[in-house]
């Protein structure tokens, strides 16, 4: 199910820029799965995993996608993504939007008549997305180790079918994120998903929190852990 990255070639952000051609994007991994989180959770989902992400956060699950991967063509890509037969594609990382050819992917992938979403890590900007692509954008918490890296004016860009998600590692990471919620207003422009990271924060606490403070966000846990564990390919 799984197509496996070359693992261990060094391919960083620029070098990504730089070798690709106007056509091609280096892709770690298609496979067919159930998506684990946000709004599409549960339906059957094409994931396209983009290689390369300029980020480092502490409690990353992908950095198999930080390097490697292998050049394919958006046309092949799309080739693959329907011979999977599901409605909805998911591109995500890595960061996917660290290759600019990802902007062209998605509206391709929308002209196609997929329902699509995009996995992107708050730290670049969204303005050129195609407007049908559910956004699901990150706010990294201080515990993450990257929160100098969130683009507060990606919050302009959101609509009403994007999403706002705080992972979140700690009563001080969930402190600073209501914080986010209320500075910003999040919870008007979109939908606001708070995670626990897994092995880190118990979801039951998460949970109790956010009742007592009567948060207008929605908690979510990683189906496909619950599902899969840490098995590649979901
Ligand atoms: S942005 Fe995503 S892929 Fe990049 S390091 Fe953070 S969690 Fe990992």
């Amino acid at each position: 199910m799984m197509t496996v990255a070359a693992r261990g070639v060094a391919a960083g952000d620029a070098a990504i820029d730089a070798a690709q051609s106007p056509e091609r994007l280096r892709i770690t991994e298609i496979f067919h799965s159930l998506q684990g989180e946000a709004d599409a959770v549960g339906w059957p989902t094409v994931f396209v995993r983009l290689t390369g992400c300029p980020l480092r956060c502490t409690w990353c699950d992908t950095t198999y996608s930080f390097h490697g991967g292998e050049w394919r063509t958006i046309d092949d890509v799309l080739d693959e993504v329907a011979g999977h037969g599901a409605r909805h594609v998911c591109v995500t990382g890595g960061e996917p939007l660290s290759q600019k050819r990802c902007i062209a992917l998605l509206a391709r992938l929308c002209d196609a008549g997929y329902e699509v979403s995009l996995e992107t890590s708050g730290a670049i900007d969204v303005a050129e997305v195609d407007q049908r692509v559910r956004k699901v954008v990150d706010i990294k918490a201080p515990g993450s180790g990257e929160v100098e890296r969130n683009l507060w004016s990606n919050v302009e860009r959101l609509l009403p079918h994007d999403q706002v998600k705080a992972v979140l590692a700690d009563r001080a990471d969930y402190d600073w994120a209501v914080a986010r919620l209320r500075e910003h207003a999040l919870d008007t422009r979109c939908q606001v998903l708070f995670s626990p990271v897994h092995g880190k924060l118990a979801p039951r606490q998460l949970a109790e929190w956010i009742l007592a403070d009567r948060l207008p966000v929605r908690m979510q846990m990683q189906l496909h852990k619950l599902l899969w564990g840490e098995e590649p390919g979901h």
